[in-house]
């Protein structure tokens, strides 16, 4: 674990992993709840969240390779579990730009209706 992983202060994944914040939890790994969104965009919106605090993508190593998946793991677990294999998304957000508000890596898997295209805006305009 580098410096970077563990717990986070005021960080509100972190707070849910350890219980002191509720969460509906959906499944869980020993490396990785599954949460659903509090504010959901599909009528399947599940954050799939690692226990070790990771800022994003970006800030992975090498050696998370298991980490990232195992997070895939469970997010394929909660797609069958909520019956939503036969098409979903696994996407993530990095950084505030790319739309990322809770600085906690976080993989949100979307389903339950037709999804559109992965950002419908032009290259210029937001969706
Ligand atoms: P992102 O904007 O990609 O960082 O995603 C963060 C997600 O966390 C958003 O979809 C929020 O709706 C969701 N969220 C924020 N607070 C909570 C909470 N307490 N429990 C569950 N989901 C949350």
């Amino acid at each position: 674990m580098n410096e970077e992983r563990g717990v986070a202060a005021d960080c509100l994944f972190c707070s849910i992993v350890a219980g002191d914040i509720p969460g509906e939890l959906v499944a869980s790994s020993d490396v990785a709840i599954a949460i659903r969104d509090i504010a959901p965009r599909a009528p399947v919106h599940v954050l799939v969240v690692p226990r070790d605090h990771v800022g994003s993508v970006h800030d992975l190593k090498d050696p998370d390779a298991g980490l990232l998946s195992a997070c895939f793991a469970l997010a394929r677990e909660v797609a069958e579990a909520e019956g939503i294999a036969d098409g979903y998304r696994v996407t993530t957000n990095i950084g505030e730009r790319g739309g990322q508000s809770v600085h906690h890596l976080h993989f949100h898997v979307l389903g339950g209706r037709q999804l559109g295209h992965i950002d419908s805006g032009s290259p210029e305009q937001p969706a």
